[in-house]
């Protein structure tokens, strides 16, 4: 029977049935350590300890690894302990290049943890091809680091264009799709060596668990490397959170679809609003890189958007203050909808613009999202 769809992999848990008790659900695994047969031989294949693997993950890695179409995916403790683990995986001296637009915590990482380790880290701006190809250096690069949609501004990277400029240059290029999920957007069928997700966010959906992932088109030396990096560092996830994530990971395509298509309704009705200087979303056609988007996000345009006020910062935190129905938190991928000002949240490094709000739209009516909005206005 040809392979099922993605949808249906995850709904079915990859088709998990335990062949002992007929259990449609895994078990967890909480066994911190495993034990050797009469031959002293391990029991079943290769575990020893659980920081090096455990059982509770396997379907949940193997899920993971078909819904992006990769060789293998593993977990990690968090979003920032997969991506650590893959700048970790290289050596001090390497160059490496990294999109200047992302998640504010992985640049503060590579900022204060990568850069003084021994990275030769540089930023650039990986929608413009040419600063890419200008900063890449052939046969010295080793990895190329983008995330699409970018935080919190949406800005898109072409992933194919920039696997293509890294592969040119004998580079890996890692793609954070965490904001895009699987659903969303497949980056190793654009090119992409490596995928990496806060499972915290989408994958797990629920707002109750912090997980993180990579996913890799192959399993090379750079993807030992990486495996090395969670057994010897010890940043591996809990077999209850790894439970749950599964968990949510069943519903993934129904959630993801529903955000999205809010998503895209919210940014339609706020388009051209007159207390709304900009609606940065992708989904939107005369968003910069729409038409990027609209080749590699196929899935949809995703939940998150941001509202930039044309009120400026103080008509952003007025409205923050105002909203009775989007929960004022950071983070952002779970069932119930949040609004955050990022340029408070981040301080006084931020480069994101006083004025603007991050949503991410969850699973309730968009007609309350709307009015929530608007009354807040
Ligand atoms: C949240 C987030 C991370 C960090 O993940 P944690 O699970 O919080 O460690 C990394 N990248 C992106 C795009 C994120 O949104």
């Amino acid at each position: 029977m040809a392979e099922h769809r993605p949808e249906t992999l995850a709904a079915r848990a990859d088709g998990y049935v335990c062949r002992e008790t007929g259990a449609v659900t895994p078990p967890i695994h909480p066994s911190s350590t495993y034990a050797r047969d009469e031959q002293y031989e391990k029991i079943g294949g290769h575990r020893g300890y659980s920081r090096d693997d455990n059982p509770t993950y396997d379907v949940a890695e193997q899920l993971l690894a078909k819904l992006e179409g990769g060789a293998a995916a593993k977990l990690f403790a968090s979003g920032m302990a997969a991506i650590a683990s893959v700048f970790q995986a290289l050596s001090p001296g390497d160059h490496v290049v990294v999109g200047r637009d992302m998640y504010f915590g992985t640049s503060k990482y590579l900022r204060e943890i990568a850069i003084p380790w021994g990275l030769e880290i540089e930023f650039v701006d990986t929608a413009d091809l040419e600063a890419v190809e200008r900063v890449v250096r052939p046969g010295a690069t080793k990895l190329v680091y983008i995330e699409t949609p970018a935080n919190p501004t949406w800005k898109i990277t072409d992933i194919a264009a920039v696997a293509a400029i890294a592969h040119a240059a004998g580079a890996a290029l890692a793609a954070d799709s965490t904001t895009a999920s699987p659903v969303i957007t497949r980056p190793i069928e654009h090119g992409a060596d490596l995928v990496i997700h806060s499972a915290t966010k989408y994958l797990n959906g629920h707002s109750d668990v912090l997980a993180g992932a990579v996913v890799a088109a192959r399993e090379d030396a750079l993807w030992e490397r990486i495996g090395k990096c969670r057994f010897l560092a010890g940043g591996i996830l809990g077999p209850f959170e790894a439970w749950l994530l599964l968990r949510g990971m069943r519903t993934l395509y129904v959630r993801v679809r529903h955000a999205s298509d809010s998503a895209m309704r919210i940014a339609r009705h706020f388009e051209g609003h007159k207390a709304v200087a900009q609606v940065c979303y992708p989904g939107l056609p005369e968003f910069p890189g729409h038409d990027i988007a609209a080749r590699q996000m196929t899935g949809g345009f995703g939940g998150m958007l941001s509202l930039r006020l044309a009120g400026g910062g103080e008509a952003a935190v007025a409205m923050i203050r105002k909203v009775k129905l989007f929960v004022r938190a950071t983070s952002l991928g779970g069932v119930e909808s949040l609004i955050e000002h990022r340029a408070t949240i981040e301080g006084e490094d931020s480069d994101v613009p006083a004025d603007l709000l991050r949503l991410s739209v969850g699973l309730e009516a968009v007609e309350d999202l709307i009015a929530d909005l608007e009354q807040a206005l």
